[in-house]
């Protein structure tokens, strides 16, 4: 089991999601999920594409996840 890692919009930083997942679980994880993030108390929306385990290496990609942000993405 790995924390589940997002960027952290706001901080710009990695912060933990709460969650723990191993590889097969996190290859699982289609839903949106929502914490409230360590780094700078905001809640924070997040989908497997942005996130990743700690220990890995993260997405190479602009993260996605904001505040608030009610539009679905594309469906796994
Ligand atoms: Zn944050």
């Amino acid at each position: 089991m790995a924390r589940v890692l997002v960027q952290c919009p706001v901080r710009e930083r990695p912060a933990p999601t709460g969650y723990w997942m191993n590889p097969t679980q996190f290859a699982a994880a289609g839903a949106r999920y929502a914490f409230r993030c360590a780094a700078c108390g905001e809640i924070h929306q997040w989908m497997r594409e942005d996130a990743w385990l700690e220990g890995t290496v993260p997405p190479n990609k602009v993260p996605s996840v904001k505040a608030a942000d009610p539009v679905a993405g594309p469906a796994e």
